[in-house]
């Protein structure tokens, strides 16, 4: 497989427990290389467009909330297989199911407060990337 591009956010639950290295460690330690990085506090409305897939979810205006709450660190990571690499490291979306030495078993708070997002495909990898960064902003 050839090298491949995810896009990652470090949540609010998170990056207020001050866990931005040691997340980045279990990425980095799985392979993936942390290619573009920079920490946002989001608006109401890059929330809402950046969740917008999920507007009809029960859960649509918590997780908006949630993801306004603090700060987030929002990444493109580069690997081997990254859409799929990542999604194994994060574990499942809620903690509670999440394998052990998962980001999200390790440090999750809920099914909500869940520390990570990564892209689910490589086709929304390269639309959250796009949402997110520039080009120029982006060294492999
Ligand atoms: N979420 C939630 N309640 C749910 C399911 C999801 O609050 O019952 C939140 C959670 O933060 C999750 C995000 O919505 O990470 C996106 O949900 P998705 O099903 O896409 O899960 P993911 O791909 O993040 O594992």
């Amino acid at each position: 497989m050839a090298l491949q591009r995810t896009f990652s956010i470090i949540k609010p639950d998170a990056t207020r427990r001050n866990l931005t290295g040691q997340i980045n460690a279990v990425l980095e330690n799985a392979g993936l290389r942390i290619i573009a990085q920079k920490r946002l506090h989001l608006t109401k409305a890059q929330a809402e467009a950046f969740y917008a897939v999920h507007k009809e979810r029960p859960f649509y205006n918590d997780l908006v909330a949630f993801m306004t709450s603090g700060p987030v660190v929002v990444q493109v990571l580069e690997g081997e297989d990254a859409v799929a690499k990542n999604r194994d490291v994060m574990g499942a979306t809620n903690p509670k199911e999440a394998a052990e030495g998962t980001i999200r078993k390790s440090f999750a708070e809920n099914i909500e407060a869940n520390s990570v997002h990564g892209s689910d495909s490589a086709e929304n990898a390269a639309i959250e990337i796009a949402f997110f960064f520039a080009g120029i902003e982006i060294v492999g």
